[in-house]
């Protein structure tokens, strides 16, 4: 049937057929394999650890807020006006030697660089799981969940890690 032969209401049906089509075609046309928003908040995570001028141990933190805003980001590294160059990146025994003493860790810095003056009930996330004087910093600092990537704890003790949860619980932090 030529188009011309067609009743009114023939064709109109048919143009809305059309722009069903057109539409649902709009619709599947969306990329698939696209980063989830999760992904996507630890790969800039893993991104900022390659910041770090740590030779052994680069961690990198991003805190989100509701609205899925970054709000604050940070690695490992010295304190502000301590040289990378003349702090130990050692684990020695004495204050020459010990980085321990002046690691600023990822999770602290995010904190401290926030830009968003409340951060209570953000999501912190974190390439690994957070040391017991970190978790002391989220509690206080009202974050709700924690996303850590490795859920490797050999860099803590086990009575470190044991503190982390202890207080992550108590607090009610979601920790995954
Ligand atoms: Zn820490």
């Amino acid at each position: 049937m030529k188009k011309s032969d067609m009743s009114e209401e023939a064709e109109s049906s048919m143009e809305t057929t059309e722009l069903k089509k057109i539409h649902s075609s709009t619709d599947s046309a969306q990329r698939s394999g696209y980063l989830k928003w999760d992904e996507y908040f630890m790969a800039l995570c893993f991104v900022s650890a390659q910041r770090s001028k740590d030779p052994n141990t680069q961690v990198g933190a991003c805190i989100v807020n509701q609205d899925k805003r970054i709000v604050g980001m940070g690695y490992n590294g010295m304190p502000d006006g301590c040289s990378d160059t003349k702090f130990p990146w050692t684990m020695g025994d004495t204050a020459e030697t010990d980085k321990h003493l002046y690691v600023c860790h990822a999770e602290l810095n995010a904190i401290a660089n926030k830009i968003q003056a409340d951060i209570r009930n953000c999501t912190l996330f974190v390439t690994r799981f957070p040391c017991h004087e970190c978790a002391k910093l989220i509690v206080q600092s009202g974050i709700k969940e924690v996303n850590f990537y490795e859920s490797e704890t050999t860099h803590l003790t086990s009575k470190d890690e044991e503190a982390t949860y202890k207080m992550f619980v108590h607090a009610n932090i979601s920790a995954k």
